[in-house]
């Protein structure tokens, strides 16, 4: 099945075929008509699956009707474990948007914080950050969440396994309510469960 049956407009399509990809991945042909649905969705992908792209292409789809709008506050926020996945999911962001007009920001701890200030204040409609960095930003009101329509979880079992679950958890608590919330998980152990069960309502499970 090609891309363009997925529900994928011509400018995400255009990037994808530039990079050189013909025909979509297990994870992704399953997972990106259940986003571009607006369902919660928990998978089960590991990485080298195509996961990344599996939620970055429908949610370009989902930003692109508004990308002209001046006031760029962060719409989809993307937490991932380490600095090394967000720059690479960043990465992939900015490759799968050449033919839109999205600005993305990765945002880590251990660098300093005034340059991400500075790009927060530029605008940024797709934020991919690690949980501790994100938190700073919040307490020193460097950053807003009331716009989010978006939260994906990558990688969350290993968020689990590095002691994550505090500031996630407190993460999610300042998120707007309404909004559309993805993870994915190498497994869906039993304590990805358990976080996906208190904070991801009625999700669409996918497995590959
Ligand atoms: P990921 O599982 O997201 O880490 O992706 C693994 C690799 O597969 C990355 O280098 C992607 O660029 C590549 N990739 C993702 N989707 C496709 C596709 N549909 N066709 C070819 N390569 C892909």
């Amino acid at each position: 099945m090609p891309f363009s049956k997925l529900g994928l407009s011509d400018p995400i399509i255009k990037a994808i075929t530039e990079q050189g990809y013909t025909v979509p991945t297990p994870v992704q042909a399953k997972a990106i008509p259940v986003i571009l649905s607006g369902r919660n969705v928990i998978a089960a992908a590991q990485t080298g699956t195509g996961k990344t792209a599996s939620f970055v292409l429908p949610i370009l789809e989902k930003l692109k009707h508004f990308e002209t709008l001046r006031k760029k506050r962060i719409r989809a926020l993307i937490i991932t474990p380490t600095r090394e996945l967000a720059v690479q999911v960043e990465h992939n962001i900015t490759q799968y948007s050449t033919h839109l007009n999205l600005t993305s920001l990765a945002m880590y701890g251990g660098v300093p914080l005034e340059p991400q200030k500075q790009a927060l204040i530029q605008g940024v409609d797709i934020l991919v950050a690690t949980p501790g960095r994100l938190l700073d930003m919040y307490t020193q009101r460097a950053i807003h969440f009331d716009e989010i329509e978006i939260l994906v979880l990558d990688e969350a079992d290993r968020m689990l396994d590095m002691g994550f679950i505090e500031d996630i958890n407190k993460i999610m608590d300042k998120l707007p309510q309404e909004r559309q919330n993805l993870l994915f998980s190498a497994t869906l152990s039993n304590q990805v469960r358990a976080l996906a069960k208190t904070t991801i309502a009625k999700p669409v499970e996918i497995s590959v």
